[in-house]
Order: C-alpha cells, then structure tokens, then sequence
C-alpha cells in the first residue's frame, strides 16, 4: 500500500484529526507533465488528447475514446450522437448526480425516470422493463458510486432499438463480469472530476465500439466540423475551413488536461486496489454496528469505490442520520449523502410534476444514505479513526 499523509493531522499532530470525505491524488509526476504541452505551446486538443485516449481505450477494452470537458459534455454528447431529440423519451434513474437527467432536457427529450434498488444503489431493471413505450430511445444506466449496473440483464429486457447509455463517471477501473465499463452498452461516459478515480480536474471521456457513432461524437464535439471531401483527398490544407453539417458544441478538453490525465491513467489501477482493500477493511470493522448498513458487492463485480455509501437505518441508529453527520464532523470527518434524488430537487418537482413518494427508495436513499471517507490520500490512522468515530456514537 502507497502511504498517504493526511495533511490536517500530519500539519499539526496536536490538533485534531481532518479526514476529508474525497481529496484527489495528484503531485509531482503531474505537475512534471503539463511541462511539455505549456513549452511547447500546444494547449488545446492535441498530441497529449489522442495519447490519452489511446490508453484511456485501450484500458477500457472499448474501439474509440472521445475526450470531453466533463462528464455531463461526454453524457450530452453521447445523446447528441444518437440523434435524441424532442418527442424521444430517455429512461434515468432517480437517484443520481442531477447531470444524468439535465443532459436529457439540453437535448429537448423527455427524461423518464425509474427508481432504483436499495441494494445496489442502481436502477431497478424490472421496473424499467415496465416505462419502455414506443418512444424510449435510451436508457442511461448509471454505475453509481463505482458499482457496475447489471447490463446483461437490462439488455434482456430492452427492445434492441433502444440504446444503452452507460454513465461510467463513477466507475473508471471497474469491471463487470471481468469486462471494463465503458463497451457494456451503445456509448459509455466516464467524468474526471476531482471526486472520482481518476481526474484532470475538469474532464470526461466517451466511449463506443460503434465507428458511426465515434465518428459522430468526435465532429459534434467540436462544432460539427468535417472536413470535406475535397479537402480530405487533398490532405491538410490549413487555409480551407471545414464545412459544417451538424449543430456542434466545444466539448474539447485541451491538452494541459489530458497530460495530467495520461499520468493519473498509470496510477488507476494502484488507486482501485488500495480502495479494495479499504472498503473490505471497513466491512471487517464495521460489520457489528447493525444500525449501519454497509455496501453491497455482487458477485462477478469489480467495485471502483469512488464512494462508499453505507444507509443509516434510523428505525435502530443512536442519532437520525443529519445529526450523525454533524458529530462527525465535529470529529473532522466528512460525510455526504450518498447523492440525491434527482425528483426530490425543486426544479424536477416543479417542471416534472413528480408527486412525494413517488420515488420511495430514491427519496429514502436521499434522506438516510451517508458516504464516509475512503480515498487515496488517507492514512491507516484515518481509517481508525473513522471507524472508532462511528463506533464511538
Ligand atoms: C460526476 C457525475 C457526473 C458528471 O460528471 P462531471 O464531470 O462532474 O460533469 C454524471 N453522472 C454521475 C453519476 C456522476 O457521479
């Protein structure tokens, strides 16, 4: 195991102990690769862009990689490529980052949602078996907090004209089944942001096995720009404009990004491992505390713990969920709900007409789920701490 310095308690030993809820692994090898791109003058989508996505591919098992400014870009890219539009209908689940479902409404389409299992925290397949009209188009299966959607079984139940989406933002360095995310479905969409596995600080990537679609994705990604073929057969000319066919957006991650990106790629693997061995530590040590409902693993999954959520069951737990929060925080833990319930937000309740209890286990997990710290950067001495915090309520 890498040791990793907890930086609040390593500052000052005699004040108490800060162990944040995520904090990034970046430093000096990073830093050392944004030397080149800044030198050499090459900022944007460059040479470190396409090295980037050779390996971010090639990890993934998956033919192309499209490397987006973040993970929303890569999920509104993904829908833009499948040509989704007004009148279509998207299947969403209820409980997950709000980008997931605004994506749908940038694109005009309907977002319909489907709750989720208590187990997994992902959607309930049965459930969306049941929303499918002649109108869905995709679904966007998202892998939440790392954990693999059960994709065998959804695609059993899904009409073959109806795309999968995976949204991998969580899951980078997964597996399902023994096979990457990212090529499970039509297109998957991965996120580089600070809080999961890997990050460039802002980015995302899409990925397909489709070249019709890649080939889509990548002219959309950069205003819908193609070169025509006149100027293809004459090879590169730099006075000839592309011509423009499709409404495009700038989705491009620049170069800066991607250098820092192919270094923490090298580092995925350490990173899912040493969170393995975290999240099994804290199932030894937490497993007697029974008001604490520690995170389920399925067999044939590889989890990528980019959180780990456990469910306060309050019916038995010393403290409602909000006041355990709070005396850890007291402690210098950070907590987190797990994510939201997309329908429980004023803006869906208000434009969707979403009725309370509609969404029962969305809205449960929203109120009594609690991610804990694990992460890259923490300490075994963290780890005791948080697990005697928890013991101590
Ligand atoms: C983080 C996240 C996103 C969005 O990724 P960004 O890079 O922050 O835009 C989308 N879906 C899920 C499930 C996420 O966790």
């Amino acid at each position: 195991m890498p040791s990793h310095k907890s930086c609040g308690a390593q500052a000052n030993p005699k004040k108490h102990r800060e162990v944040a809820l995520s904090v990034p692994a970046t430093g000096d090898e990073e830093w050392q690769a944004l030397r080149a791109p800044i030198e050499s003058g090459w900022l944007t989508q460059g040479p470190r862009v396409a090295e980037f996505e050779k390996g971010f591919s090639a990890r993934h098992g998956v033919a192309h990689a499209i490397a987006t400014t973040s993970g929303t870009t890569a999920l509104h890219l993904a829908l833009a490529a499948l040509g989704i539009g007004p009148g279509d209908e998207v299947i969403v689940p209820a409980f997950t980052w709000v980008a997931t479902a605004n994506v749908v409404l940038y694109t005009g389409a309907t977002p319909i949602f489907v709750d989720v299992r208590s187990d997994t925290y992902n959607l309930d397949i049965d459930a969306v078996a049941q929303l499918v009209t002649k109108r869905t188009r995709a679904v966007i299966a998202v892998h939440l907090f790392g954990l693999c959607a059960d994709i065998d079984a959804l695609k059993r139940i899904l009409p073959d004209n109806v795309s999968i989406i995976e949204d991998a933002a969580c899951a980078a360095g997964s597996a399902y089944k023994g096979k990457a995310p990212g090529g499970l479905g039509t297109l998957g969409c991965f996120s580089f942001h600070p809080r999961k596995s890997i990050t460039t600080g802002e980015g995302g990537m899409l990925t397909t096995n489709d070249p019709v679609l890649a080939e889509r994705a990548a002219a959309l990604r950069s205003h819908g720009a193609t070169l025509s073929d006149e100027a293809r057969r004459h090879g590169p000319a730099p006075h000839r404009m592309p011509d423009i066919n499709m409404l495009g957006f700038n989705y491009r991650m620049s170069d800066l990004q991607a250098a820092v990106g192919v270094v923490q790629l090298t580092k995925l693997d350490e990173f899912i491992d040493e969170r393995n061995h975290w999240a099994k530590w804290y199932h030894d040590k937490l497993a007697d505390l029974r008001w604490l409902k520690l995170p389920h693993v399925p067999e044939n999954s590889r989890h990528a713990w980019q959180a780990f959520v456990t469910i306060v069951d309050e019916t038995i737990s010393p403290l409602p969920r909000n006041a355990i929060m709070e005396m850890l925080q007291k402690r210098g833990i950070g907590t987190r709900p797990g994510t939201h319930a997309v329908t429980d937000l004023g803006y869906y309740r208000d434009t969707h007409g979403i009725q309370a209890g509609e969404y029962p286990v969305a809205s449960y997990l929203d109120q009594c789920s609690m991610a804990i710290p694990l992460h890259n950067r923490m300490s075994d001495a963290d780890y005791q701490h948080v697990a005697q915090a928890l013991h101590d309520l």
